[in-house]
């Protein structure tokens, strides 16, 4: 059985032969067919690896993307073939919001198409690319991969997105200090690394637990922003302390065996999130806003105006509305770089005939 008009074959063969270095001969065979077939379902199958919030927002974004872009411009592409797919190892997706709004989020992505693994881990990554011009034992990033899980079930894809959380660099790792499971520096309330006097460890590559809730303060950039100006406050109390040639520390000995210091005059770190938010796609989203929940199209519109009127500078602003108001009304602007081989021009599915 053929699994394409000839017609189509062409337009496959431009396709593989601008995505993949695997050749195919001119020769009508089920082998080649198939191959083909497998080489379509590996460029049309995206996997977003993470539940959080990088990976949720990804997978909303991408799937109304792919899709929009192959019903608009890519009619030799079968909506059907396409696959876009979020593997989570929790049982649940966005695990920082409350779980009713991680749910709503599963039930959105779910209404468009999207498959959710939970439960799954990625195990193992191999390139089944037959371009061997990448060093040996390193992954290609070109061509299919395949993408093992821990249930022994695989997925063969060429976009591969991890978003399943980062460590940090080995030079941090390496520091001769106590770390969590993942690397990350445990500080003390100070923010000062546990043991060491005036020496900091802020940001993502920083453990500093919450007192009020015990666990660890989510790596995020509201965090890392007001870790930076209570260590500022904290190195000029240190400084002025030291002109002064004042006693500095007072340790309890107690406190002491902990390695920790407690310290006259600085600031402990302590910082309640305001809000937390997440789109799902095109106008939609979650949000905890004080305590709030909120969800849907509100929720997303919460999201664009906060991180507009966080963007630096009223030009960057301004060009940011002008794109988003256009997009609102007009829908995407696709740009398609054409290979060398090609000789015609994208034309939008509703421009055809025209
Ligand atoms: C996709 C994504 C979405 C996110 N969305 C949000 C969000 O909506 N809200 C939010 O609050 N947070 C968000 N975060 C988290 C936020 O970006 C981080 O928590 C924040 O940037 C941490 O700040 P940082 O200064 O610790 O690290 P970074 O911002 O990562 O800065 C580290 C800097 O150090 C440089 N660097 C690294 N190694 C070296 C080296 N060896 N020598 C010199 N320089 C080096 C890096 O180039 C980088 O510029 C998001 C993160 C990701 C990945």
């Amino acid at each position: 059985m053929l699994l394409f008009e000839e017609k189509k074959t062409v337009v496959i063969e431009q396709e593989i032969k601008n995505s993949t270095p695997i050749k195919i001969s001119h020769s009508n065979s089920q082998d080649n067919v198939n191959r083909i077939e497998n080489m379509r379902k590996s460029l049309t199958t995206y996997v977003v690896v993470g539940g959080g919030f990088a990976g949720v927002e990804t997978i909303g974004e991408i799937n109304d993307f792919i899709k929009e872009s192959i019903k608009d411009y890519y009619q030799n592409i079968d909506i059907k073939d396409v696959r876009v797919i979020l593997i989570n190892s929790g049982s649940r997706i966005l695990p920082e919001m409350d779980e009713q709004l991680g749910n709503f989020a599963l039930e959105e992505l779910k209404k468009k198409n999207v498959e959710v693994i939970l439960n799954n881990r990625v195990i193992d990554v191999e390139s089944l690319s037959e371009d061997n011009s990448s060093e040996e034992n390193q992954l290609s990033l070109r061509g299919p991969k395949k993408i093992s899980l821990k249930d022994n079930s695989y997925i063969i894809a060429d976009t591969l997105i991890w978003t399943a959380g980062v460590v940090p660099e080995k030079s941090v790792i390496n520091i001769a200090c106590e770390h969590d499971k993942n690397g990350r520096i445990v500080t003390d309330k100070y923010l000062q690394i546990k043991g060491f006097k005036d020496t900091y460890a802020i940001g993502d590559c920083a453990f500093i637990i919450d007192p009020k809730t015990g666990n660890p303060y989510p790596p995020t950039a509201q965090h890392a922003i007001r870790e930076g100006q209570v260590t500022a406050e904290n190195i000029i109390t240190s400084l002025k302390k030291e002109l002064k040639s004042s006693k500095v520390i007072e340790i309890k000995e107690n406190e002491q065996k902990k390695g920790e210091f407690i310290e006259s005059g600085k600031k402990e770190y302590l910082y309640k999130t305001r809000g937390i938010m997440a789109t799902i796609g095109k106008r939609n989203g979650v949000a905890m806003i004080f305590g709030h929940s909120i969800k849907g199209i509100f929720a997303w519109g919460i999201w664009r105006f906060f991180y507009l009127t966080h963007l630096p500078t009223l030009e960057n602003k301004i060009r940011v509305m002008i794109d988003w108001g256009v997009d609102l009304i007009f829908g995407r602007n696709l740009t398609r770089l054409k290979s060398p081989i090609e000789t015609k021009d994208m034309i939008p599915r509703k421009n055809i005939g025209k």
